[in-house]
């Protein structure tokens, strides 16, 4: 995967996955009522977190190959778009 990929999966994978748990929660309304638990909330709360988890996920577990060696590299934390080569040490 190269980092543009990447980059548009962080972008659109926390998005998507938001908008499944929202048609979930969506399906689950009528339920969720019953058992005076509030669907707004849950879904609002709950999309939130799995925007957050998805985000992170894709972060800390999808490699971007390095384009110097080939190896697996991580997205560099608190620097956008910034990854470090497990391999061979370099940023790209
Ligand atoms: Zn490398």
């Amino acid at each position: 995967m190269n980092s543009a990929r990447h980059f548009a999966l962080c972008f659109f994978g926390p998005i998507i996955m938001g908008a499944f748990y929202c048609a979930a929660v969506g399906l689950m309304w009528d339920w969720l009522d019953r058992h005076n638990i509030s669907p707004l909330v849950t879904m609002l709360v709950g999309c939130l977190v799995v925007a957050i988890a998805t985000r992170w996920f894709l972060r800390n577990m999808v490699a971007v190959t390095c384009p110097f060696c080939g190896g697996k590299s991580y997205e560099i934390q608190g620097r956008g778009n910034r990854f470090m080569c497990v391999t061979c040490g370099k940023d790209h």
